[in-house]
């Protein structure tokens, strides 16, 4: 049924790059197997998935839609890979994203772009664009994505889906072709946040093979999910509610804080000062890693290697100038120069400061208060082809959601309501590290 809905479907969105018919096939009939022989049963038992494309898969091709892996087959299953199969998840196909997870609208894709299905002329997000578009048109039970910058909370937004990024070092980094390794966690995108708790469940723990990973419980995700928030307390940050979010957004916000009022909860004004350096802060930490990180694409270890090159340097530069697009350049030659002597204080020291201003501001509030509530985005998608010519712009649509990464915590986005246009509107809740049960009861209760 799967691969016929992306055989029927996919077209009008193109969120998907590499299906596995055969190898989805041959893991079901398996599955059948232990079904027929009474064998206990995984907790994903039989639901078909989608993987971004960025989480290596053995023998699926793991391009991070990049022209530079566009024949790269991996020998290993990442952990998360091997953890859904292990669950009895079947992996059905590999999606669309941003190149290297570097953007918000899939736009930057190496192949082509993935659009919004609730309307094919506006963006569906990204970078993990291809795992919510195919999770809106229901191609899956679920699909992963990564999140460094609010790469599965902005695309779940846009795509009227649920999307969560769980707190650094709960889910295991490897077999994730790194962006910025501080700030990259995978996490479920999924029609409501039961399905999230569920996948989550199957996904986290600690791996010896992550020296990031943290060896702490993991608790009954699904056990959390009671439907009570009396007495919870919710801060609202007047730097995310306030000026420069669209008014439709903003109203839809309210009207859930209404609701959560109405079961118990109760919420008040805080602030996040130091809110307006976060972008600036995380284009220079994420890039800056970037350019480290994306040092191993050379043309020798892995990938696409280019064939007019007479000598060793000349083999590195044209293989990177072939198969990097614009925007992985535009990030590394950020990064390097960040990093490079003579600047490294001025930048990378700096927003490594302000990386520690903004934890405060979390600590601050989370001293008073279970959870922060604000919008995931400021608008709702924007239409395809308007933002691209300015980096600019479309880094400034990341202020609800890149403080997150910086402090490492837990939050999830849930649909909350529709535009006038007809969009989907996404509401998010941030909680206190390894404290996604109180994230996903809280979006559970209001859902
Ligand atoms: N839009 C952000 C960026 O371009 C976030 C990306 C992400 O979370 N992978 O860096």
């Amino acid at each position: 049924a799967s691969v016929a809905s992306i055989k029927e479907h996919d077209d009008q969105i193109k969120s998907v790059l590499e299906v596995d018919e055969e190898g989805a096939l041959a893991h079901a009939r398996k599955l059948d197997e232990q079904l027929v022989k009474g064998e206990e049963l995984g907790l994903l038992y039989g639901l078909p998935a989608g993987l971004k494309d960025n989480m290596v898969t053995k023998g699926i091709r793991t391009t991070c839609a990049s022209k530079f892996l566009s024949n790269y087959d991996p020998v290993y299953d990442g952990t998360v890979s091997q953890k859904v199969k292990e669950a009895g998840s079947v992996i059905v196909a590999k999606l669309n994203m941003d190149e290297f997870a570097m953007g918000g609208s899939n736009e930057n894709s190496g192949f082509f772009p993935t659009k919004n299905p609730w309307n094919t002329d506006y963006v569906p997000g990204g970078s993990s664009g291809g795992s919510a578009a195919a999770m809106a048109a229901r191609h899956f039970y679920y699909t992963l994505g990564s999140d460094t910058g609010g790469s599965i909370r902005q695309p779940a937004a846009f795509c009227g889906v649920v999307g969560l990024k769980p707190t650094y070092g709960r889910v295991s980094r490897f077999g994730l072709v790194a962006f910025a390794s501080s700030l990259d966690q995978i996490g479920p995108i999924t029609k409501n946040v039961e399905d999230a708790a569920y996948v989550l469940q199957a996904i986290a723990g600690h791996d010896a093979y992550d020296s990031t990973s943290a060896n702490v419980e993991v608790p009954d995700f699904l056990s959390s999910l009671t439907g009570d928030v009396k007495g919870l307390r919710i801060g609202v940050p007047k730097e995310l509610i306030g000026e420069g979010i669209d008014s439709e957004v903003r109203d839809a916000v309210l009207a859930a804080l209404k609701q959560l009022e109405s079961l118990g909860a109760t919420w008040s004004e805080v602030s996040m000062p130091h809110t307006e350096y976060a972008v600036p802060a995380y284009y220079l930490l994420a890039s800056s890693e970037a350019s480290s990180n994306l040092a191993r694409f050379d043309g020798v270890r892995y990938g696409v290697r280019a064939d007019n090159a007479d000598n060793l340097i000349e083999l590195y530069k044209e293989s990177r100038s072939q198969g990097f697009g614009p925007e992985v350049k535009r990030r590394i030659m950020l990064g390097t120069y960040a990093l490079s002597s003579g600047y490294y204080d001025a930048y990378y020291k700096k927003a490594q400061q302000v990386r520690t201003l903004i934890i405060q501001d979390f600590n601050n509030i989370f001293a008073d208060f279970d959870v922060i509530l604000h919008p995931t985005t400021p608008t709702t998608a924007f239409k395809i082809g308007e933002k691209v010519d300015d980096p600019v712009k479309m880094y400034l649509e990341d202020i609800c959601t890149v403080p997150v990464n910086l402090a490492g915590l837990p939050a999830i986005s849930v649909p909350c309501g529709f535009a006038k246009s007809g969009l989907p509107i996404g509401l998010q809740i941030v909680g206190k590290a390894f404290d996604e049960s109180t994230v996903l009861r809280v979006a559970h209760a209001y859902e």
